[in-house]
């Protein structure tokens, strides 16, 4: 049996729990900031700043076949929220955290 103090211990560290996954949820959502060099990126497209980071692979036949397979064996893809126009880096992305 739990006592009444560790109930409402484990009730506050759940509640924790939920608003990090809301609010994580939430920046998925609307996307978020990115820099490389400490040069905030924007969207080639739209002028956009919010993002959905992912990663691609590149060891692909396909690249070998482009002779790119010095890019290693995977790239950083960064797409738009507003027009989807997808941005690849060969090498990480630093984010912007919004306290900063
Ligand atoms: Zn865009």
């Amino acid at each position: 049996m739990y006592s009444k103090k560790e109930l409402e211990r484990l009730r506050i560290e759940g509640q924790k729990i939920a608003d990090e996954m809301a609010r994580e949820r939430e920046e998925a959502k609307i996307g978020r900031e990115y820099k490389v060099n400490d040069v905030e990126i924007t969207c080639v497209q739209c002028k956009h700043n919010k993002f959905e980071q992912s990663k691609a692979l590149l060891n692909t036949r396909g690249l070998t076949f482009f002779d790119i397979e010095w890019l290693n064996d995977s790239a950083t893809t960064l797409i738009c929220k507003r027009c989807g126009f997808i941005h690849w880096f060969a090498r990480e992305v630093e984010e912007i955290k919004s306290d900063e």
